[in-house]
C-alpha cells in the first residue's frame, strides 16, 4: 500500500472541485478524529458521518420499551454504550432496576441460566452483531430468556438517504466491519461511487482517493479498498445464520422515519424469544422535544459543533442525545478529541 504521504499527495493532485462523501461507521469517525485526518484533506474534500453508530440510531421508543421491561421486574442486560442513551423517561442507567452490562448475548444467557427471573437482552447492532445473536438463539437458551431486537441493516438506510438527497452526497465510504459479514454486493444497486475502506489512516485516505477518482472519471461502482478483510459476498455462514433466525422488518431509526426492511425481527419459529411478544410491549414513535440535533448529525447535514448544546449542556458526563453517549457517536468522539470543526 502507498504511504500516507503518497496518498495525501495523490489526493491533492486529484481534487479539482468540491466533494462530499459520507461514511457510515462510528469506527471510521473515531479513526478520522484520532488521526486528525480532516485537517490534512485538500480544501473542497469533505467527509461527513452518517447513521453509522448503532446506539445512536436506536430510537427513543426502543429505549422506553427497554425501561418497560425493567418496570415489569425483568433483569435487563445490554452493552455498556446503551445504558445512558436517553429515552423519554430517562435511561436504563437511571431506571433504578436490575440492569446489567454484558459483553455479548452469551453473557446474558448465562445470567438467565442462573436465575428464575426473566432476563431480556437489548440486542443492538448492524449486520456485524446479528450472526452471534442468531447462533445463540439456535442453541435454545432457557425459557426465561428473550431479546428486544433493535438490529438495523445498513443498505436500506443508504437507499433512504439517496432518495432524500438532502446531504448532496458524491459517494459513500462503506463500513468495513459490516462488509466483513455482509459483503458489498447489496450496495451494487446504488448508482453512486462507493468504496469499502478499512480503519487505518492510510485505508481511509486510499478510500477517499478511490472515491475522488470515481467522481472525476464519471464512474459509479463499488470498489474494495479493504481486500485483506472484505470480499464481495461476505461471510456466507454468518449470513445464513442471520436469516435462519431473523427476517427484515420496517423500523424507525432515530433521526429517520420508518425505513422499509431496515430492521430485523425474529421469525415466527423464534417468537418465544421475542420480549415484545412475551410481555405485550409495543415500540411507540416519540416526537423529538430537546434541542438535540443528533437527527441531523446522523443524516450528514450537521456536525456536532452545529449543536448549541455541544460542550455546554451536553458533554460526555451529561449527555443530552445519544451521539454523546456511545463510543461510536460523533458528538462523543468530537468531544474526546476537542474538535471544533
Ligand atoms: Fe445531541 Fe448533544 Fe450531539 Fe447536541 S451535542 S447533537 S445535544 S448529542
Amino acid at each position: 500500500m502507498a504511504t500516507g504521504d503518497e496518498l495525501k499527495e495523490a489526493l491533492r493532485d486529484s481534487v479539482d472541485r468540491d466533494y462530499t462523501f459520507m461514511h457510515i461507521c462510528g469506527t471510521h469517525e473515531a479513526a478520522i478524529a484520532r488521526t486528525g485526518l480532516r485537517s490534512v484533506l485538500p480544501e473542497g474534500l469533505k467527509i461527513v458521518m452518517g447513521p453509522g453508530c448503532p446506539v445512536c440510531i436506536t430510537p427513543q421508543g426502543e429505549i422506553d420499551a427497554a425501561i418497560e421491561f425493567v418496570d415489569k421486574g425483568c433483569i435487563v442486560a445490554t452493552y455498556g454504550d446503551l445504558l445512558r442513551v436517553p429515552g423519554t423517561r430517562g435511561s436504563l442507567e437511571s431506571s433504578g432496576g436490575d440492569v446489567r452490562v454484558v459483553q455479548g448475548v452469551h453473557k446474558a444467557v448465562e445470567i438467565a441460566e442462573k436465575t428464575d427471573k426473566e432476563v431480556v437482552f437489548i440486542s443492538v447492532g448492524f449486520e456485524t452483531t446479528v450472526p452471534t445473536v442468531a447462533a445463540t438463539l439456535l442453541t435454545e437458551p432457557p425459557e426465561n430468556f428473550s431479546i428486544l431486537s433493535c438490529h438495523r441493516l445498513v443498505p436500506p438506510a443508504m437507499k433512504w438517504l439517496l432518495e432524500q438527497g438532502e446531504a448532496s452526497l458524491d459517494g459513500f465510504m462503506l463500513p468495513g466491519h459490516v462488509c466483513v459479514v455482509a459483503g458489498y454486493e447489496d450496495y451494487e444497486q446504488f448508482p453512486v461511487p462507493q468504496v469499502v475502506a478499512g480503519f487505518e489512516a492510510e485505508d481511509i485516505l486510499l478510500g477517499l482517493l478511490m472515491l475522488v477518482r470515481q467522481v472525476n472519471e464519471g464512474r459509479h461502482e463499488v470498489e474494495n479498498a479493504y481486500p485483506r478483510a472484505v470480499n464481495r459476498t461476505g461471510n456466507q455462514k454468518a449470513k445464513k445464520l442471520m436469516y435462519e433466525v431473523f427476517e427484515p422488518a420496517d423500523v424507525e431509526w432515530r433521526g429517520f422515519p420508518v425505513i422499509p426492511a431496515s430492521g430485523l425481527r425474529l421469525k415466527q419459529e423464534f417468537a418465544r424469544y421475542d420480549a415484545k411478544e412475551k410481555f405485550g410491549i409495543e415500540i411507540k414513535h416519540v416526537e423529538k422535544t430537546t434541542g438535540c440535533i443528533c437527527d441531523r448529525v446522523l443524516r450528514g447535514i450537521a456536525q456536532p459543533t452545529d449543536c448549541r448544546l455541544y460542550g455546554k449542556v451536553c458533554t460526555p458526563r451529561t449527555p443530552v442525545g445519544p451521539c454523546m453517549v456511545g463510543h461510536e457517536g460523533a458528538c462523543k468522539i468530537w468531544s474526546l478529541y476537542h474538535l471544533r470543526r
